[in-house]
C-alpha cells in the first residue's frame, strides 16, 4: 500500500475536493452500470420510488446483484464487486458457503416449512443457549425488527407498564416504538441532556408514555432519569455497539451504569445484538462482560435466511408459556422454520472462537489501514471486531450529536467512488469483513480509499 500523503486538507476544503468530483464519479457509475439503471427504472413501476428496502437507497441508484460467491458479488452488468457489507453484516461466512448451501438444499428437498416444530429449531436454540449464559430461554422470529418488538412486549408485560427508554441515534429496526430519534436533524434534537423524540417515519402514533429518548453514553443523565422515573419504565434498550451512531462502542461505565440501574429498580435491560452479536463467540455481552436481561438477535444466527430471536431470562420469556395468565403471545408462520434453522446452525457451528479471532484480526487490519489514511484528515474511523466505519467529521464520536456533524454527501460520494472501484459498502461508509475476506482484498480496498481521499 502506498502510504505517501499529500498536504493535509481539512474541513470544507477537504470535503469540497470530492464534492467537485461528484459529477464525474456519478457519470462513471452510470457508464459502468446501465443494466442496474434500467432495472431501477423498471422497479419504479412496482415499488414506490423503485425500492422495497430502505437500507438499499442510494443515489443515483443501487447496483442490482445477480450472484454472490465468497466475498464477491456479480452485479447485473457483469461487474465483480468485493463485498464489504455482506447483506448488512448477516453473512459471516460469505456468500454461498458450501456447507450452508448443502444444509439448505438438503432441507429444501424435505420441505421448507411445516405446521409442526422440528428438531432443527431446537438444535439451533440449544447451540445459542449453550454459548451465552444469559440465554436461558429463546423464541425465534423472522427479523430483527420483530425480535425487538417482542422484547419490548415482554418487558412491558414483566413490568406492567409501557415506557421504553431508547438512545438518541440508535436504530433498532422498523417497529413503531423504536422509530424515534434514529437520525433526527440537529436543529430538532432539543437540549443535550433531554433530547426531543423526533419521529423517524410518517405513520407513528406518538411517544406519550411509551417511549423516552436519552443521550447515548451519558451515564449521569441516564441515572437521573431512571431514578426519577423507574416506576414507569418497563425496559432500557441499548445497542452494545451503536451501529448508526458512527459505529461506536458504549463506554464500559455507561453500560455498567445501565446494568446497575436496571438491577436496582427491576427495569428490564435489553441488549439489541442484531448486529453486535458478531462481536464475539458469546456476542457483545460476552465481549463486554455485561449481562442483559433480554437480548435481541437476527442476521448471523439465520445463516443468510430471514431470522430474529429474543433470548434471555427464563422468568421473563416464561411469560409466553401457555399456562401463564395474561400471557405474551407470539405467533408467526415462519418462526423457527427449518430452512433458517439448518442454515443458522451450519453458520453458528462454523463460528468457533478461533474464527471470531481471525475475523476480528481482519477487522483490526482494515481499521488500522483506514486510521493511517485518515491521519490528519477530518475523518473518524470506528468499529470493533469485524466491523468498521468511516465518518466524515473532524469530531471524535461518542454520541449521536457528534456523529451527526458528518458530511453525508462526502460519505455517499466516497461510497459511490468505491463502487466504481469495485467495493460495496453502505452509502454511509459502514463496512464489515467476513471469514472469506482476504488481506489482499483489504489492501486493494485501502488503496482505493486512499486514492479517493487524495484526489
Ligand atoms: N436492530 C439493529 C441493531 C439492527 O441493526 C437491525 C437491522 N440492521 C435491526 C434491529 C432490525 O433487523 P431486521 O432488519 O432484520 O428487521
Amino acid at each position: 500500500m502506498d502510504m505517501s500523503t499529500e498536504p493535509v486538507r481539512t474541513g470544507n476544503d477537504f470535503y469540497g475536493a470530492l464534492a467537485a468530483r461528484k459529477p464525474e464519479i456519478v457519470a462513471e457509475y452510470r457508464r459502468l452500470t446501465p443494466r442496474s439503471a434500467a432495472l431501477t427504472e423498471r422497479a419504479a413501476h412496482v415499488f414506490p420510488g423503485g425500492y422495497t428496502r430502505d437500507a438499499l437507497l442510494r443515489a443515483p441508484y443501487a447496483p442490482f446483484v445477480v450472484e454472490g460467491a465468497g466475498s464477491t458479488l456479480t452485479d447485473a452488468d457483469g461487474r465483480r464487486l468485493t463485498d464489504l457489507w455482506f447483506n448488512a453484516t448477516s453473512l459471516p461466512l460469505g456468500h454461498a458457503h458450501p456447507g450452508i448451501v448443502q444444509a439448505i438444499q438438503q432441507q429444501a428437498a424435505k420441505g421448507t416449512a411445516y405446521f409442526a416444530p422440528t428438531e432443527h429449531e431446537l438444535a439451533l436454540a440449544e447451540l445459542l443457549a449453550a454459548r451465552v449464559p444469559s440465554f436461558e430461554r429463546i423464541r425465534f422470529a423472522n427479523s430483527g425488527s420483530e425480535a425487538v418488538m417482542m422484547a419490548i412486549r415482554f418487558a412491558r408485560a414483566q413490568r406492567g407498564c409501557p415506557l421504553i427508554v431508547k438512545f438518541e441515534g440508535s436504530y433498532h429496526g422498523s417497529y413503531d416504538d423504536v422509530s424515534w430519534s434514529v437520525s433526527p436533524p440537529l436543529d430538532r434534537v432539543g437540549a443535550p441532556g433531554a433530547p426531543s423524540a423526533v419521529a423517524e417515519t410518517g405513520g407513528l402514533a406518538g411517544t406519550e408514555g411509551r417511549v423516552a429518548v436519552l443521550p447515548f453514553n451519558d451515564a449521569a443523565t441516564l441515572r437521573a432519569y431512571v431514578q426519577a422515573n423507574h416506576r414507569q419504565i418497563a425496559g432500557l434498550l441499548v445497542e452494545p455497539l451503536a451501529n448508526r451512531i458512527g459505529m461506536v462502542m458504549p463506554d464500559p461505565a455507561f453500560l455498567a451504569e445501565a446494568r446497575s440501574l436496571c438491577t436496582a429498580y427491576g427495569v428490564v435491560l435489553i441488549f439489541d445484538e442484531v448486529i453486535a452479536f458478531r462481536l464475539g463467540y458469546r456476542g457483545a455481552q460476552g465481549a463486554m462482560g455485561v449481562t442483559p436481561d433480554l437480548t435481541t438477535l437476527g442476521k448471523i444466527i439465520g445463516g443468510g435466511l430471514p431470522v430474529g430471536a429474543v433470548a434471555g431470562r427464563a422468568d421473563i420469556l416464561g411469560l409466553s408459556a401457555p399456562d401463564q395468565a395474561g400471557r405474551v403471545t407470539h405467533a408467526g408462520t415462519f418462526n423457527g422454520n427449518p430452512m433458517t434453522a439448518v442454515a443458522g446452525r451450519a453458520t453458528m457451528d462454523a463460528l468457533t472462537p478461533e474464527l471470531f479471532d481471525r475475523i476480528g484480526a481482519l477487522g483490526a487490519y482494515v481499521r488500522d489501514g483506514l486510521t493511517a489514511i485518515a491521519d490528519g484528515l477530518p475523518l473518524q474511523v470506528t468499529g470493533a471486531g469485524s466491523l468498521f466505519k468511516v465518518t466524515a467529521t473532524a469530531r471524535p464520536i461518542r454520541n449521536y450529536r457528534d456523529a451527526a456533524t458528518n458530511d453525508k454527501a462526502w460519505e455517499s460520494t466516497a461510497s459511490l467512488a468505491l463502487l466504481n472501484a469495485g467495493f460495496l459498502m453502505t452509502p454511509t461508509l459502514s463496512g464489515c469483513v467476513s471469514a472469506v475476506t482476504t488481506r489482499a482484498e483489504l489492501d486493494l480496498f485501502l488503496d482505493a480509499f486512499q486514492h479517493i481521499v487524495q484526489s
